[in-house]
Parts: C-alpha cells; structure tokens; sequence
C-alpha cells in the first residue's frame, strides 16, 4: 500500500475523477438534488410532526390541529414522490456505471499515441487499474459512490443542525434544572458528539485501511483468479485442458495465495481485532445517544420546550451524529481511494506528443495518391537498434508493391509507420509530397484498409463483423464477401449475413476455419473502400501454396487501388510490379520479380532459391 496521501491532495482528485465523469454523464447533479430531497425530507417531516404532538400537548383546537396534520401528511407525500422520481432517476442514470467507468480507460487508450498504447507501461498500469477496481470499484467507479456518501453525509448534518440549534437556545425557565441553561453543557454535548463521531470515524477508518491494504495482499490471488478463474469456460482451450488436465495445474496457482479462504489474514483480522472495534464503536455511540437523550428529556421536562420540539431535537442530533460519522467515514475513504486514482490519473493524463495535424485526406475517387518513404530510419522506444535504417520507398497510384524479406526484417514495422502508429525517428513520410503528419489522423487512416497478420473477428453477426457497423449496405457486403471467396459459404449459412460469428453470444453462430475467417477479414478491408489496400501476411496460418494463390486473386480483386503485400514468402508475390527487398531494416534491393531474379548475387536470388526448394517439396507432396 502507498502512504498516506494528505486530505486536500484527495479532495483535489475526487473532483479530478468527478470532472471526468461530468464528460460521460450529468449525473452529479441528479445526485446533489437526490441528495436534498431523500436526506432533507425525513427532517422536513420530523419538524412538522413535532408540530402537531406540541398542538396535541398543548391541548390546542381540533382545527388546527387537523390542519397541522394535513399539512404534515400532505408535504411528506410530495417529498417522498418527488425523492422516489429523482432516487429512480438516479438509479436509471447510474446503470451502467461499472462499464462507463472502463470505456473511460478505452477512450484514452484509443486516443493514446500507438507507441504509448502498445507500451508494456501502459498495459501494467491498466492492469493495476482493473485489479483495484476488481478488488472493491477502488478508483474511478468508488470516486462516485464517495461523493454520493459525501452529499447524504453534508444534508444530513445541516438539516440537523437547522433543527437542533433550538434546543440549546431555549432556557429552562427557573428551578432546580436551570443549570442545564449553562452554555458549558452545550459545549460538553457537542464534545460527546465530536468524541462519538470521530471515535466511530476513526474506527471505520482502520477499517477502511485494513480493506485497502488489504488489495496489495491479495494482488497475487487476484492475478491468479483473472487469469485461471474462468478458464475452463474458454471453449477454444477445451482440448488442451482435457489432454493435459491444465486444471489441476491453475489450481496449485489459485491456491498459492491463502486470499479469500477463511484462513486468510483478512477473515482472522475481522473475527479478532475489527470484532472488538466494532463492539466498542457501537457501545460509544449508544453512549452518546443516551446522554443526548437525557439532557433533551430534562429540559423538557424542565419546561424550556414542549414534547413534541423533544422529539424533534431527538431525531436531529442523533441525525447530526450519524451525518458527522458517515462525513468522516466519506472523508476517509476519499483518502483511500484517492491513493488508487494515482494510478488512474498517471494513465488519464499519459500526453499525446505525437504532433496532431490539421489537413484533411478527403477520399479521391481517382486514388490519386503517391507515398514516399524518405531516409526513414526507426528505433522502437526504448531499443537500442534500428528496426528501419534509412529506408527510401515510393509507389504510386494503382501500383502493387510487395514487401518482402526474412522475418525480422522490419517490414511490419515499415506498415506501422505507413498506419503513422509511430512516427520515424529518421527522415519523414510523404504522403502526395505532404508530410504525413500534417493531415488530421483520423482522416489519414481512412485511406488505408489493412489486414493484419494477427486479424480479429467479433461474435457478432456475420454482416456486422464485415461492415463494423450495425447500419450496413448489405449487398455491398454480400458483394466484398463474394470477391473475398466466401459466397460458397455464405450460402449455407442459416440467417446469412445475420449469422453469428461464434457461439458466444448465440448458440446458433457458427465457427469458422481460419482460412474462412481470413477470407472475412478481407471482404472488412474491401468493404472500407480505402485507396490503399495492404496485406500483412494474414495468410500466415496457410501453407504457402495456398498464400501466394490468395495473394494473385487478391490482385484482381483489388483493381485499381495500391496495394502493398507482405510476405517473407517471395513467391506470393512475384506479380507485382515493384518489390522491395528487407533485411535488417534496410531496403537492400527494388525492382520486378524478373529483375531481381536476374541477380545472382542478390538476397531475392539467394532467398528465391532456399524457399523455391521448399515450394516444390510442398507442391510435389500435396499432388
Ligand atoms: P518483420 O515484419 O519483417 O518480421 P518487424 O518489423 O516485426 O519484422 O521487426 C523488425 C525488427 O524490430 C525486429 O528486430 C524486431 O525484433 C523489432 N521489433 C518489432 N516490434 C518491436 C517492438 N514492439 N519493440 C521493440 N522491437 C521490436
């Protein structure tokens, strides 16, 4: 557990985390009005029913005493109806909250420069952040709920406060109680009630702490519940764990961590020394309530106010007592969490250094575009050696490049600062003779449809998996999934585009092979209509025969538009028109299949013939 933090350095990070929220929703204002009418409303009525008992005490007219009583069970109704709309209000509002709270860490990630985002940094932070909030909301999603106990504590304290102030400024009028007049014992009962409070706080507090430190403890077992705690319900790990009964081994890790047994250090804390705190937190402030109790009976009884005011100064002090205790105990656990949104904030506040351009890239229905790599060189943050050195590249409209070379290379590297996830750290990217990072970022993304070696399909329906949209042009994508060689498939499925992918979330969708998802995961790119077209070996999982026919359909599929291949299998991509050789990052050799072949000094003779060999093993053992 970090140190203390000090209290204004909490306060200053629950409004922090609260203005972060007020983005998402404008539910701090609903809590604040909630507040006022479902805390302030039970002080109204407590107020007016004292009124009626001092009538009834007072043996006043039957009139106003139906009246008062009218009146009483007229305004407590509005206020209860008005309590209850706003109480559901918030609860409608706040539904939800578990998730708003993460799609606040995925916005920033999304908005975060690539090179942050992908940073071994930023995953551990993000998952420190999921484990405190898994642990008990501590962070971000607790900073709602503080100041919600905030608010009922501040209500109810000055409400009370309102209604007790009476009690000290009434006299006994003479006899022997006429001491209780003496200004010393309001000063004795309001250190009761500070002693009560802060005895109780102070208490609740340890509480709190112990329940807070208590997530560095548990960590491990946290850990080992993420990543085991579900695993046997991972439908693609089935197998492995049936053949090498994986369970038993994950449960000599779940139990590594004596966590949430009954023998962990936590249960013994809280059936031995939070047993005694609770005992005596409760016996100080049955105390204090006695003494409160006595002092306003005796002055009642002394004449200062009628029975009925009795109650009322009752019902408020001992309201004030609870708002001071639930004040402390909000107080405290603002500090509390204030030491987990540390982290939260370090992520919230990660900068955008990037340099954010202002050009638009509208989409020409020409393709009229020509990039141009020039001295390029790149290091990735933190490494020492160039993944790219000094890299020079042009290709123009309607040109098909390829990119190949052994792996390591650096040809999805050359991609990632083509996409501008990172920025060279050499040299610059021209895209039509502008540098590419002077056009708006999102605009300059959407020139480009990309399929990633490593790809991703939702479980959703088949239609929406390729439009990555619920509003879709369904025969556009009927159309990209027949050129991406689907329709077969297609065909026999049951709902058609409306398929499930999978069956997490239907247990009618349908698995799909890895050739068949690849196939979807092109007719996504086609769907984009993006000038530029690049493949990042997505075929990887193919043999390479059936890679380089991908890639020559491919070709013909993508028409007019550029399109860049990438492959360390030079034989996918002997059709285009410029092929760039990588190796250690560098671009060692250009020029068409033919006129690198006509080098036999070359790396692409050198690789041309290793990989050829294998090729013809390939062809001759599958024919
Ligand atoms: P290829 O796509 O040709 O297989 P890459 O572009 O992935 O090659 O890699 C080029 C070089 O950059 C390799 O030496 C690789 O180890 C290194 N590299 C790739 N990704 C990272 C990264 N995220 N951080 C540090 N080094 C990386």
């Amino acid at each position: 557990m970090k140190n203390q933090i000090s209290m204004k350095t909490a306060l200053s990070r629950e409004v922090k985390a609260l203005k972060i929220w007020s983005k998402y929703t404008n539910i701090i204002g609903i809590i604040i009005l909630t507040k006022l009418f479902s805390k302030g409303a039970p002080f109204v009525t407590m107020y007016l029913s004292a009124r009626v008992i001092n009538l009834l005490s007072a043996g006043a007219a039957k009139d106003s005493i139906v009246k008062m009583v009218i009146l009483t069970l007229a305004v407590t109704a509005v206020l209860s109806i008005i309590s209850t709309f706003l109480q559901k209000w918030k609860d409608l509002v706040s539904e939800g909250f578990w998730e708003t709270s993460y799609k606040i860490l995925a916005d920033k990630k999304a908005s975060m420069d690539f090179v942050d985002a992908d940073s071994q940094k930023v995953a551990d932070l993000i998952s420190q952040i999921r484990q405190n909030n898994n642990w008990a909301g501590w962070g971000l999603y607790r900073s709602m709920a503080t100041f919600e106990t905030l608010m009922d504590a501040l209500v109810t304290i000055i409400c009370g406060t309102l209604l007790s102030v009476e009690l000290f400024l009434l006299p006994v009028v003479s006899g022997k109680f006429s001491f209780l007049n003496n200004p010393l014992f309001a000063v004795v009962l309001i250190a009761v009630m500070v002693i009560n409070s802060v005895l109780g706080g102070f208490i609740n507090n340890i509480h709190e702490r112990e329940w807070a430190s208590y997530a560095e403890e548990a960590r491990f077992g946290n850990r080992a519940f993420g990543a085991y705690g579900w695993f046997s319900n991972d439908i693609s790990r089935a197998a492995d764990i049936r053949l090498y009964r994986q369970d038993k081994i994950t449960i000599k890790y779940m139990r590594q961590s004596d966590s949430f047994t009954e023998t962990c250090s936590l249960a013994k804390k809280f059936r031995g020394k939070f047993g005694l705190f609770s005992f005596v937190k409760f016996g100080v402030q049955n105390i204090g309530n006695g003494i409160i109790y006595l002092f306003v009976c005796l002055k009642a009884w002394a004449g200062a106010f009628p029975i009925g005011s009795a109650t009322q100064y009752i019902g408020a002090v001992t309201g004030v007592f609870m708002g001071v205790n639930s004040l402390l105990g909000a107080l405290e656990e603002i500090r509390t969490n204030g030491k987990f949104l540390e982290d939260t904030f370090e992520y919230m506040d990660y900068p955008n250094n990037m340099y954010q351009g202002s050009l638009t890239t509208e989409k020409r229905r020409d393709t009229h575009y020509e990039v141009e790599f020039k001295n390029v060189s790149f290091k990735y943050p933190g490494s020492e050696n160039y993944a790219l050195k000094n890299v020079n590249l042009k290709f123009t409209v309607g040109e098909k490049l390829a990119v190949v070379g052994m792996n390591g290379s650096g040809k999805t590297t050359f991609i990632k600062l083509l996409c501008r996830l990172y920025d060279p750290t050499e040299g610059a990217i021209y895209l039509n003779g502008i540098d590419i990072k002077k056009y708006r970022y999102d605009e300059y993304m959407n020139i480009f449809a990309i399929v990633f070696q490593d790809f991703k399909l939702f479980a959703m329906p088949l239609g929406e998996n390729v439009a990555t949209s619920t509003d879709y042009d369904r025969e556009e994508v009927t159309r990209c999934l027949e050129k991406a060689g689907f329709s077969d498939r297609l065909k026999k499925l049951p709902k058609g585009l409306d398929t499930f992918l999978y069956k997490n979330l239907d247990k009618e969708g349908v698995d799909v092979s890895g050739g068949e998802a690849q196939k979807i995961a092109i007719a996504r790119a086609l769907y984009k209509d993006a000038p530029f077209v690049i493949l990042d070996e997505p075929t990887a999982a193919l043999d390479p025969v059936a890679e380089a026919e991908i890639y020559s359909k491919f070709n013909d599929i993508v028409g007019d538009k550029t399109a860049v291949y990438i492959s360390h299998r030079l034989s996918s991509c002997k059709f285009c028109d410029e092929i760039a050789v990588f190796h250690e990052g560098a671009v060692i050799q250009k020029g068409t299949h033919e006129q690198l072949l006509a080098d036999p000094k070359g790396k692409y003779y050198e690789l041309w013939n290793a990989q050829a060999q294998y090729y013809n093993e390939e062809i001759e053992e599958a024919s």
